[in-house]
């Protein structure tokens, strides 16, 4: 049975892009799982990853606003006090850093896909990771200030005014990366299968990578 939970307030991170923030009221969840989003009574409901931190008292998402999308352009619309009905927690891309053996991590996200990495560095301060953040404009860097500045990549595909004027893909090519990595890959699905090739030839083993496709 879905959860009401009240808005509290909507945070616009770019003209496209915002973060709602959510009454928490007991709602449970693991880094990097993803809930299910409706306004009350509406029958359009929506994957989004949970964006805060699992200690935070509140719970957020990060959407983009698609071009002739439903619910992502319904929820920007939604003012502080509007009820969203939210189900879940579902998903396997749960981190928890004890899982590993080796806690070199490495994060790949294209767009809203930063979203489970923002949850992670949260929950896990002190964490060693590196992110690598495909947009298409300079201007979309969703909170980048809360990731340490040096541990972020920035690719920008549409213009030259990020770390790298490029896909991730492309960045990744001359890359060396070590096979004991664990590598994490959010976005769309062309980014990961890609990535995902070029992982594995460079030697990091199935097993120490991990995705979570957008659309
Ligand atoms: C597990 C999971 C987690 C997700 N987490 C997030 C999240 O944290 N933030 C987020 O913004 N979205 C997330 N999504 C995508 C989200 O569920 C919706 O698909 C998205 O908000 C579009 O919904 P819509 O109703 O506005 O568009 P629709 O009317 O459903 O679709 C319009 C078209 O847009 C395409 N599309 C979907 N998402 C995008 C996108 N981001 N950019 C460009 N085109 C897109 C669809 O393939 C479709 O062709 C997630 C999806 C999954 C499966």
């Amino acid at each position: 049975m879905a959860k009401k939970l009240n808005v509290i307030e909507l945070r616009h991170l770019t003209n496209n892009a915002y973060v709602v923030k959510l009454e928490r009221d007991g709602f449970e969840f693991q880094s990097g799982q993803f809930i299910i989003l409706n306004i009350e009574g509406s029958v359009n409901r929506r994957e989004y990853s949970v964006y805060s931190d699992e200690n935070d008292n509140y719970l957020e998402v990060l959407v983009r606003e698609v071009e002739d999308g439903l619910v992502s352009k319904q929820l920007k619309k939604c003012k502080p006090n509007d009820i969203l009905e939210v189900d879940g927690p579902f998903g396997f891309f749960k981190f928890h850093p004890e899982m590993f053996s080796s806690k070199k991590f490495l994060f790949i996200a294209t767009g809203t896909g930063i979203s489970p990495f923002h949850s992670f560095i949260r929950t896990f301060p002190g964490l060693d990771y590196k992110l690598i953040h495909g947009v298409r404009l300079g201007t979309e860097t969703y909170d980048h200030s809360d990731f340490e500045k040096e541990r972020i990549t920035l690719c920008t595909s549409g213009e030259d005014n990020g770390d790298f004027y490029g896909r991730v893909t492309d960045y990744l090519y001359d890359k060396r990366i070590d096979p004991d990595t664990q590598c994490f890959l959010c976005g769309n699905s062309e980014m990961i299968h890609e990535v995902f090739d070029i992982l594995t030839g460079k030697g990091i083993p199935v097993s120490n990578i991990f995705s979570e496709v957008y659309f």
